[in-house]
């Protein structure tokens, strides 16, 4: 059989006026980034996103673009608890203007092996403001640590990092509860808990253990892989990231 050289498919590259695919054995290989996928439109103006090589970088302030009451009491954006949980108790803390970075895999790929999410940022929502996963500081379940979420389920850490662990209520209210809600950051999308008018549980048995399933969204109409939120733990997110975590830096 006749060997087909690299230059040969140059050669039918250039013919077909494919230019950007001839490559030459020789040639040092340099990195193209590849295309902004349209969703990343979805974010906020205050997220600075751009392509470097096949990942996908997103800069946030991880300030809310709601009210809280964990902004200090005489800024514009501090509104007192209104939300509807007896137990509300505002932790001293105060939301803290941040520059973290996600680099997150813009053709994410399933894992051959699941690492468990980080404390810390572990995705960030199409606000801007980061997600979190189903643990409080130490490992521990987020049933105290809840009563410390304000009106639209965030609270910021010690260090006034502001995020959430569970439905970010402010977006769902927005944009329906089956919406793109944003990225973890193995790459793949997270959802609201409504899908084809059910309303998911972590029992459903659509969800698999890193709380995901594979079907068509309104933005991705051939199928991907994506997180689901449900009212119950874990909330976000299970057993670690379906695919390969990209890297986050704050
Ligand atoms: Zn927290
Ligand atoms: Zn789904």
């Amino acid at each position: 059989m006749k060997k087909i050289s690299a230059f040969t498919i140059c050669v039918a590259a250039l013919a077909a006026s494919s230019f950007l695919a001839c490559k030459k054995d020789d040639e040092t290989t340099t990195t193209t980034n590849a295309t902004l996928p349209t969703v990343f439109s979805k974010f906020n103006s205050s997220v600075s996103i751009s392509v470097s090589g096949n990942y996908v970088v997103l800069t946030t302030d991880d300030i809310p673009d709601h009210k809280s009451p964990y902004f200090i009491n005489t800024d514009s954006r501090y509104e007192a608890y209104n939300g509807t949980n007896p137990m509300f108790s505002r932790a001293p803390n105060t939301i803290v203007s941040q520059k973290i970075t996600f680099k997150i895999p813009i053709g994410p790929a399933v894992a051959s092996t699941h690492a468990a999410t980080p404390m810390g940022p572990m995705g960030i929502a199409v606000n801007g403001v980061v997600i979190y996963n189903q643990y409080a500081a130490g490992g521990v379940a987020l049933s105290a640590e809840i009563n410390g979420f304000d009106q639209y389920n965030g609270h910021p850490q010690m260090s006034g990092q502001y995020h959430y662990h569970i439905e970010p209520t402010y977006i769902t209210s927005a944009k329906g509860k089956s919406a793109l809600i944003g990225f973890l950051l193995d790459g793949f999308p997270i959802y609201g808990p409504l899908e084809n008018g059910v309303t998911l549980t972590s029992s459903s048995a659509t969800l698999d253990v890193y709380h995901g399933h594979t079907s068509a969204t309104a933005d991705y109409p051939n199928g991907i892989y994506h997180y689901h939120i449900t009212a119950d733990a874990p909330y976000i997110n299970g057993n670690g990231f379906y695919g390969t975590a990209g890297t986050v830096t704050q």
